[in-house]
């Protein structure tokens, strides 16, 4: 029985090694290996005036995947404009429901509504983000967020 758990152990800490083996190998290739630091304490979400959550950039920087989406809830714009950017983006209308730009354009037809985002592409959130540096000040072990912003905001990759 001892044995058993022994094994079971070891398992856990091998997983728990890969695990770790793959985060930081990716976050070195995005080129922000302390992005692995962060612990998620969710302070930048609270005061970010786009409804962006800042652990979106991080986690993307740990993936190297600024394709990955993240929760942002306060950005406005067209619907032709959403379209255009990614017809998968969730929006979340005045009833609170939630639904893709491409189902929203199925039925509203009119490119001009304004629609307010509540999860799109990591990359793209980079692109609406006017750097305001909120995130970062609140970030109780100084992690520079804004880098990562500036660095997708160029190009929407690392
Ligand atoms: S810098 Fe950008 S992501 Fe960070 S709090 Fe300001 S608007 Fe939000």
């Amino acid at each position: 029985m001892k044995k058993k758990f022994i094994h079971i152990n070891v398992f856990c800490y091998l997983c728990i090694a890969a695990f770790l083996a793959i985060t930081i190998t990716t976050s070195i290739k995005s080129g922000y290996p302390w992005a692995t630091t962060c612990y998620n304490c969710v302070l930048g979400r609270q005061i970010c005036p786009l409804g962006i959550d800042p652990y979106g950039f991080i986690s993307a920087a740990i993936t190297n995947d600024p394709e990955i989406y993240v929760d942002a809830t306060n950005i406005r714009m067209r619907l032709g404009n959403a379209i255009d950017i990614d017809p998968e983006m969730i929006l979340r209308l005045p009833d609170k429901s939630l639904i893709t730009a491409k189902q929203l354009a199925l039925i509203k037809k009119d490119m001009d509504y304004e629609v307010t985002t509540c999860r799109i592409k990591v990359k793209d959130a980079a692109t609406f983000c006017p750097l305001c540096g909120n995130c970062d000040r609140v970030c109780p072990i100084n992690l520079p967020v804004l880098k990562i912003i500036k660095d997708l905001k160029d190009d929407g990759k690392f």
